[in-house]
């Protein structure tokens, strides 16, 4: 993908925006863009700089991600602080054309790493409750707010970040940021030293502002039992690319599967609920460390979309008929009374006992749980709960 139309070949100490910001360290990268840890000789702080493919698709994408986080930011930082901040955005022209950028408040692993740091054993039940309120307060604020629909919610996309303001304090790592490339012999074996060096040196810098330090742990984590008690756990979600307003909607298949709400897969229209939908998934999958729902297409004589379907109704009952055939989508998996044309027998697991048989979850935690989570499932739309809502709900504010 380093070619024409491509992604941008980023190395160490390059610069950009007039030599305001310097390559340190490769952060990320997604379909659309490379995402590096920048210092900003400005500010003197770290940022994370999102380098988008040039192909006209890829800057008509990152102009929309642009419009979107602009938006964001205008709701004032009182009100967005559990969004992304988008700091300034330029262009880049480089061998493979030339690159929107976007600069980005720098933030630490996703919640992905994090369910993978604690070894997929699914986190303390406080910490989860942090974790939703946090992602609440920024649905709350989207959804509300500004009328945003975030349409992509999953682990990925929400991003940890540290109590500890590193942007500010480059030296906390005991390294300082890389300025300047050292002169070298490009012809020679000279320059791929330096290279190796320089990477060398920022993975060191960077290895320290990552998972355990954005937990506001300090040390080594330990190797075995991996312990994330008393540690205050903050994060903010990202990834605006396909983000849309609720009256402007984008595209029709949105979400990544395993969060896609059901009126997704029927194409029936959708609005911010489908990020409840998410939410929920996500809470699940923190609490537990596997995802709730994992469908497999093929072989079997049905589709992927319909054992979808399926897995939702054996945990969740029955969809009601009238929702079931509502869909433009629905004559492919209902018929008309409502049930699967091609997987007829379901077994039912219901979430509580699911959480105790499968989780050992206490039937106090287990039906707690369940209670907060059961009414963003409803297949109704309009029924599942408000970000707004759900931040008043008694499991997010009782902490034991
Ligand atoms: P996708 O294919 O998921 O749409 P994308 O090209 O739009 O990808 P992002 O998902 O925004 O890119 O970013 C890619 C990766 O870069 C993220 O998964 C994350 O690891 C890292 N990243 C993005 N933004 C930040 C940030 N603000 N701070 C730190 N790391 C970040
Ligand atoms: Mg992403
Ligand atoms: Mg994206």
């Amino acid at each position: 993908s380093y070619r024409k139309g491509g992604y941008h070949a980023v190395r160490v100490a390059d610069q950009f925006a007039g030599g305001r910001y310097i390559a340190q360290r490769k952060l990320g990268w997604g379909q659309f863009s490379t995402v590096w840890l920048a210092y900003d000789t400005h500010s003197s702080s770290y940022v994370a700089l999102k380098i988008q493919k040039s192909a006209a698709e890829f800057v008509q994408a990152a102009l929309h991600e642009i419009n979107v986080l602009s938006s964001i930011g205008d709701g004032g930082p009182a009100n967005s602080k559990c969004v992304v901040q988008l700091i300034e955005h330029f262009k880049h022209t480089g061998p493979n054309g030339q690159h929107l950028c976007m600069v980005l408040e720098f933030l630490g692993d996703s919640l992905l790493r994090l369910i993978k740091y604690n070894r997929y054993k699914g986190l303390p039940l406080n910490k989860v409750k942090e974790i939703c309120k946090c992602i609440l307060i920024g649905l709350d604020y989207l959804h509300r707010e500004l009328g945003i629909i975030h349409t992509d919610l999953k682990p990925e996309n929400i991003l940890l970040f540290s109590t500890i303001d590193h942007s500010k304090d480059p030296c906390r790592s005991g390294l300082s940021p890389i300025i300047e490339r050292p002169e070298g012999n490009i012809n020679g074996g000279v320059t791929s030293l330096i290279e190796k060096r320089l990477k060398r040196r920022a993975r060191r810098a960077v290895a320290k502002i990552s998972l355990r330090d954005s937990l506001g742990g300090a040390g080594e984590a330990p190797k075995s039992a991996r312990n994330i008690d008393g540690i205050d756990v903050r994060c903010k979600i990202v990834d605006f690319g396909n983000a849309c307003w609720a009256d402007k909607p984008l595209a029709e298949e949105i979400q990544t599967r395993q969060y896609r709400a059901p009126e997704v897969i029927l194409k029936a229209g959708y609005s911010f609920s489908v990020d409840m939908w998410s939410f929920a998934c996500i809470a699940f999958e923190l609490a537990t460390g596997d995802m709730l729902f994992t469908p497999k297409g093929g072989g079997q004589g049905f589709c992927e979309d319909e054992d979808h379907l399926a897995l939702m109704m054996e945990l969740l009952g029955k969809m009601p008929r009238k929702i079931a055939i509502a869909g433009a989508q629905s004559k492919d998996f209902f018929d008309r009374h409502g049930d699967l044309k091609r997987i007829r027998r379901l077994k039912f697991w219901p979430l509580d006992k699911l959480l105790i048989d499968r989780y050992k979850f206490s039937e106090k935690d287990a039906r707690e749980f369940s209670e907060f989570l059961l009414p963003l499932f409803d297949f109704a739309p309009e029924k599942r709960p408000t970000a707004e809502q759900c931040l008043q709900h008694p499991w997010l504010n009782c902490l034991e």
